[in-house]
């Protein structure tokens, strides 16, 4: 598919960033969030109920926490993905331990592919992100045209 069959998406300077960690992973992500707290500060952050919780207690940032992951959280930060308000993920997930809300996880993941959002599921991808001049100034990329899709379809079947 080529981008002129696509709808222009058009990210703003500041970003809005949802923030994630299995809890084996979030001693990490709070120690990444304290190393990028100045670059932090300059972005709309949100996060799975108890991560970010966990961060906003322990570096002072102001994040909005949606319900834990387990509960739904990773959903609800996928449907804010659908509706187009979270611009990149950081997503510490535990590639050693089994997850209860597995399939969510994958769901997320998913998502964040079918809606062309930057997901940072390691410490290192998360340095690249973070340190991208894309980060603090207009990006424009191109996502599957999801209105023309639905007519679309209805329309053949
Ligand atoms: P939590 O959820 O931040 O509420 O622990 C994270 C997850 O396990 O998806």
């Amino acid at each position: 598919m080529t981008n002129k069959e696509k709808v222009k998406q058009v990210l703003n300077p500041q970003k809005r960033i949802a923030l994630i960690a299995h809890d084996n992973m979030k001693d990490e992500i709070i120690d990444w969030c304290q190393d990028n707290k100045e670059i932090l500060a300059g972005h709309f952050l949100c996060g799975t109920g108890t991560t970010a919780r966990m961060i906003a207690q322990r570096t002072g940032l102001p994040v909005f926490g949606y319900n834990s992951g387990p509960l739904g959280g990773d959903q609800e930060v996928g449907a804010q993905i659908v509706q187009g308000k979270i611009d990149m993920v950081i997503f510490f997930s535990d590639p050693l331990t089994a997850q209860p809300h597995d399939p969510d996880v994958k769901a997320l993941l998913r998502i964040a592919q079918v809606y062309d959002i930057p997901i940072a599921n390691n410490r290192a991808t998360a340095d690249f992100l973070i340190t991208s001049p894309f980060l603090n100034t207009e990006y424009t990329h191109y996502i599957i045209d999801f209105k023309k899709a639905v007519r679309d379809r209805a329309d053949t079947l």
